[in-house]
């Protein structure tokens, strides 16, 4: 598992904060996004949910409108890729702020399809759904954006699979594919409710920008040596991790806003010193 530096209570995330005093001045990096890419991007996300909004009360066109939702993920992001790597902070960053608004917009889509969904389509067809379904790694309860697209774009292959071969009615397969893709964004979303499960699922998502990014040298993967918070003359806090390519040894920092830690540091909230965790590599399960 992952170590989280940001403490399950409010308490041990302030007393996190406070380990400041001990963390070096090295400047780090931010992420530098692709605002031009985001802007024309998410507007494009939207249109297609808008286009498609009046047919989402039947399974299968709502089916079609997830489908289309995901090419255009994909082809965008074929074409961010093209403007800066998926493998840099830079990429990634712009990719995690894309995925979360093409799942924000999913689960508007699916919420309204599975609403008026009331009966279950009969357990030979889950089995069956179930059995056509490609391996994903698990979502756990913070899942990061570019899983649970994952996890969508598996549930829409076991549907056009099963469609293709006739072996369940079109609109139960639409009907079992959505309702696991409902599953996944509301997992997500729920995470995302409340301030402290979001800086845990934020925390979770650092991790995994790590394990995503490649030394643009040699490709090859870093690894944590340090991680530490800072806080900077306005009172806002940031988590920095310092990096080293496993390969070359080249050493990256980069920096990431806690919005939560944050507010409470604004808010003038003080507590007795405890110790961080220190780095560790992230967890396995949030590899690409
Ligand atoms: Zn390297």
């Amino acid at each position: 598992m992952i170590q989280l530096p940001v403490r399950a209570s409010t308490a041990g995330l302030v007393a996190s904060i406070l380990v400041l005093a001990a963390a070096p001045t090295a400047r780090a990096d931010t992420a530098k996004v692709d605002k031009a890419f985001l802007e024309t991007q998410n507007a494009a996300t939207d249109s297609i949910l808008q286009a498609g909004s009046s047919s989402l009360g039947s399974p299968t066109a709502a089916l079609e409108v997830a489908h289309r939702l995901l090419v255009h993920r994909e082809n965008a992001l074929v074409a961010l890729g093209k403007r800066l790597p998926l493998t840099t902070f830079n990429g990634i960053e712009t990719q995690d702020r894309f995925d979360r608004h093409v799942v924000e917009t999913l689960h508007k889509a699916l919420t309204t399809a599975v609403a008026g969904d009331t009966t279950l389509p009969p357990q030979s067809e889950a089995v069956a759904f179930n059995q056509a379904l490609p391996m994903v790694p698990a979502l756990g309860d913070k899942p990061v954006a570019f899983m649970v697209v994952g996890m969508a774009e598996a549930s829409l292959v076991a549907a056009d699979s099963l469609i293709a071969r006739r072996e369940v009615p079109a609109p139960d397969a639409a009907e079992l594919s959505l309702r696991l893709m409902h599953y996944a964004t509301n997992t997500y979303m729920q995470a995302q409710e409340d301030p402290l499960t979001q800086a845990k699922a934020e925390t979770m998502r650092e991790g995994s920008v790590v394990l995503r990014m490649r030394c643009p040298k040699d490709g090859g993967i870093y690894k944590v040596v340090q991680e530490k918070n800072k806080i900077h003359e306005n009172g806002s806090l940031s988590h920095i991790y310092w990096l080293n390519c496993t390969e070359c040894g080249a050493a990256q920092s980069i920096e990431f806003p806690m919005k939560l830690a944050t507010r409470l540091n604004q808010a003038g909230a003080r507590q007795i010193l405890e110790k961080t965790p220190k780095g560790k590599q992230p967890d396995d399960g949030l590899k690409p």
